[in-house]
C-alpha cells in the first residue's frame, strides 16, 4: 500500500495504473474511519481494479466556532484499517500540500446550499467543493464514492461534477449504523455515555415519520412538529428536522407521486451535532 503526504508521488502512481488500463477508485474522509468508511472503501473495489483513499481533516469546511482543533485524528490506526480493506494507496496530505499559499479564487454553491447544513454552515459547502475538486484533480479517480450520511454534500458533489465537468463517477454509499440505529459518524466519540445512549432517537423520529408517509400521509408537517417537541424534550436542540426534495434540496410541504425526497434532521446534543436522514421515493 502506498502511502503518500505527496500530490507528486501519488499522480504518479495513479498515471502508472491508467497506462495499465487500471480503473481507480477514490474514498475521501477526514479519517478517524469507521465501519461507515470501510463500506465505502468495499463499493470502490466492487467498482474499480485500484482503491486510493484520503484522509485530510479541510480546513476550509470548518468555521471558526467549530471543531478542527479537536476533530479525531488517528492516523496510525486508519493505515492500518487501509492496509486490512486492501486499499492500494493512501493520500495524506499536510495542510499545506493542499493550500501552498494564497488563494484568489473560491467555489460558490447556489440553490443547492440554502437549506439543510447549508443554511447553518455557511461557508461548509464551498469548502467542501473547493478540496473535492482539488482532490479529483490530484487523484483523477474513474468513481468517487460518498456517503449517504452526508446526503447534501452527496447531492452537490453529484452536481459539481456534473456542471463542472468531471471525468468522474459519483456513488453513493448506503448509512452504517450501530445495532441501536445511531448513524456511525467520526464525531460519535464526543459523545458522553449517557449521550450516546440518547443519540439514536434522531434516527428513531426519521423512521417513525418514514412510516408514517409510507402508510400514506402526504403532509407530514405536523408529525414533523412533534417529533421536534419530543427531541427537544429529551435534551436535543433541533438545527432541523424536515422533508426535503431530492432533486433542489428545498422543504417540502406535500408529497407528490413519482418523486424522491429526503427526510433529513441534524440536531445537536451537548456540543455535537448528529445528522442522519432517509431516503424516500414515492
Ligand atoms: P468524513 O470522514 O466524515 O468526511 O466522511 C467521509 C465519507 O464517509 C463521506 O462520504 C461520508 O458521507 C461517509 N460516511 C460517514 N459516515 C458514514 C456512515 N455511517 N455510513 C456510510 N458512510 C459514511
Amino acid at each position: 500500500m502506498l502511502v503518500t503526504e505527496s500530490i507528486d508521488d501519488l499522480r504518479e502512481q495513479v498515471k502508472e495504473w491508467k497506462r495499465q488500463k487500471l480503473k481507480v477508485g477514490f474514498v475521501p474522509t477526514m479519517g478517524a474511519l469507521h465501519e461507515g468508511h470501510l463500506s465505502l472503501i468495499e463499493l470502490a473495489h466492487k467498482r474499480a481494479d485500484r482503491v486510493v483513499v484520503s484522509i485530510f481533516v479541510n480546513p476550509e469546511q470548518f468555521s471558526p466556532d467549530e471543531d478542527y482543533d479537536s476533530y479525531p485524528r488517528k492516523r496510525e490506526a486508519d493505515l492500518e484499517a487501509c492496509k486490512e480493506n486492501r486499499v492500494d494507496a493512501v493520500f495524506i496530505p499536510s495542510v499545506a500540500e493542499i493550500y501552498p499559499d494564497e488563494d484568489f479564487l473560491e467555489i460558490r454553491v447556489k440553490g443547492l446550499g440554502d437549506h439543510m447544513c447549508g443554511a447553518s454552515r455557511p461557508g461548509f459547502f464551498e469548502g467542501v467543493l473547493l478540496v473535492v475538486n482539488k482532490l479529483f484533480n490530484i487523484v483523477n479517480p474513474d468513481i468517487a464514492v460518498f456517503g449517504q450520511k452526508d446526503i447534501q454534500q452527496y447531492r452537490i458533489v453529484s452536481r459539481m461534477a456534473e456542471e463542472f465537468n468531471h471525468d468522474v463517477k459519483i456513488l453513493k454509499g448506503e448509512i452504517i449504523r450501530a445495532n441501536d440505529g445511531l448513524a456511525l459518524s467520526s464525531r460519535n466519540s464526543y459523545l458522553s455515555d449517557e449521550e450516546r445512549l440518547l443519540a439514536p432517537s434522531l434516527y428513531r423520529s426519521l423512521k417513525y415519520l418514514e412510516k408514517q408517509i409510507r402508510g400514506g400521509v402526504s403532509e407530514p408537517g405536523l408529525l414533523i412538529e412533534h417529533q421536534k417537541s419530543e427531541l427537544e424534550a429529551k435534551g436535543f436542540e433541533i438545527d432541523y428536522l424536515d422533508l426535503f426534495s431530492f432533486k433542489d434540496l428545498k422543504p417540502v410541504k406535500k408529497l407528490e407521486g413519482g418523486r424522491e425526497y429526503i427526510l433529513a434532521g441534524a440536531v445537536y446534543l451537548g456540543e455535537t451535532r448528529l445528522i442522519d436522514n432517509i431516503l424516500i421515493d414515492n
